[in-house]
């Protein structure tokens, strides 16, 4: 294939601190080149560029990075690799909070703005930083305005009935404000399953699978005849699994406590919730899964951090089953502790025997660092380590939905 008819989408994720891009070869669906803005607005700034067809990283510093000056800098950094301008056909935006409102992809437009924008109270560290990277991408590169799609985490889980999105708190909170289950990791959730229908050649509506994306956030899916029924978010990502520095469930009492009692105000309980809590909680140290593997043996506070992370993710797959109808098809670990962690996976197999889940110990001790394996032994239900690509599926979906608009 000549360089001229390459044709490339231009994946953006815009987070308050940070902003990672990946350019897609839409036809290859290939990622060719990525990269990683750290520490924006801050004397810190840095940008990880990655050449995904050699693995070649690259990082520049550059004081004070604002989202515009890192756009021209990404796509002046990715020309030299892409060459031409107009092979790029649009770019895709991952939009972590839709909203009741938008639960499919959809080409940006003022509207879809207004609409990001009202979720903002649920991802106030992500949404507004989305319709940025819109505005900065539209100023920068006018004839891309329009070319612009999002895609949201929250998308996957619409489909969720709503004995499993409801609170049980006043009906009409939901009703007035939208208090509900909303989840997340919804576009990984996309990924890993349509992957396992290809690799298992069965129709996706015929599925049933637990899955547990486990990075830094974490979250776990049931998702039945290949929808999405419950999810451990909630109505932001703080709900669920013990998470690097998230505590996941807690007893809601714990805030009136500390309000009261500690005289803590409001931002310092959302800061010991959301930075100081999960991993790093409870090893006082460090918010790194790999840091708690190798401490395991030597130090108690990394002993219990991964005893209590295997148990809260083994009682949430266990209450997952009672979601599968007649059959389980598989339990699929992803992310980067699903994909790596051969600790966590292990431990928490071995809490789901009752359950017929089985690991096969060497196959799980070779499964790391983008293998795409079964883990479990030969009578076990089936357990698969499947690596997501959340880029691909945005770049797919940014690509389908400009398809639809030149026809
Ligand atoms: P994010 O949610 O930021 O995308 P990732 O999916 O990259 O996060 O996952 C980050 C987590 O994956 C960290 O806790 C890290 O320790 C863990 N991880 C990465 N590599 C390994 C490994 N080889 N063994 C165990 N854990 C790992």
């Amino acid at each position: 294939m000549s360089k001229k008819t390459k044709k490339y989408i231009f994946v953006l994720n815009c987070g308050s601190s940070s902003l990672k891009f990946a350019i897609i070869d839409i036809l290859k669906k290939e990622k060719i080149f990525s990269g990683t803005v750290e520490f924006l607005h801050s004397k810190k700034s840095q940008i990880t560029f990655k050449d995904c067809t050699n693995e070649e990283n690259k990082v520049i510093f550059l004081e004070n990075l604002t989202y515009k000056k890192s756009i021209e800098v990404i796509f002046q950094k990715s020309l030299e690799k892409i060459k031409c301008l107009q092979s790029i056909l649009g770019i895709g935006h991952r939009i972590v909070h839709g909203g009741e409102k938008l639960h499919q992809s959809t080409i940006i437009d003022k509207k879809i703005i207004e609409q990001i924008r009202s979720s903002i109270p649920f991802a106030p560290l992500h949404n507004p930083f989305g319709i940025i990277g819109f505005q900065e991408i539209s100023s920068i590169f006018p004839h891309l305005k329009h070319k612009q799609v999002a895609v949201f985490d929250t998308a996957f889980h619409h489909t969720i009935p709503s004995e499993s999105y409801l609170y049980a708190i006043p009906y009409e909170l939901y009703k007035k404000y939208g208090i509900r289950r909303y989840g997340a990791h919804g576009i990984s959730y996309q990924y890993v399953s349509k992957k396992f229908s290809k690799i298992v050649k069965k129709d996706l509506k015929y599925l049933n699978i637990i899955v547990c994306h486990l990075g830094n956030g974490g979250s776990i899916a049931a998702i039945a005849n290949g929808k999405s029924v419950d999810t451990s978010m909630g109505l932001t990502p703080l709900e669920g699994l013990m998470m690097g520095t998230r505590s996941g469930d807690i007893d809601p009492s714990i805030i009136f406590y500390l309000y009261e009692n500690l005289k803590m105000n409001i931002g310092q309980i959302r800061e010991i919730l959301t930075k100081k809590s999960g991993i790093l909680g409870i090893t006082q140290i460090n918010n790194d899964m790999r840091y708690v593997e190798d401490n395991y043996h030597k130090d108690t506070n990394a002993n219990r951090a991964m005893k209590m992370y295997c148990h809260r993710l083994s009682k949430y797959i266990a209450s997952y089953f009672t979601m599968m109808n007649d059959h389980l098809d598989a339990i699929i670990f992803t992310g980067g502790i699903g994909e790596n962690s051969v600790m966590v996976r292990k431990m928490t197999m071995e809490k789901l025997k009752l359950f017929n889940v089985q690991c096969d110990e060497e196959k799980n001790a070779n499964t790391k660092f983008g293998k795409c394996e079964m883990i479990s032994s030969k009578n076990s239900i089936p357990v698969w380590v499947i690596p997501t690509n959340e880029e691909i599926i945005i770049a797919e979906e940014t690509f389908r939905l400009l398809e639809i608009e030149q026809t």
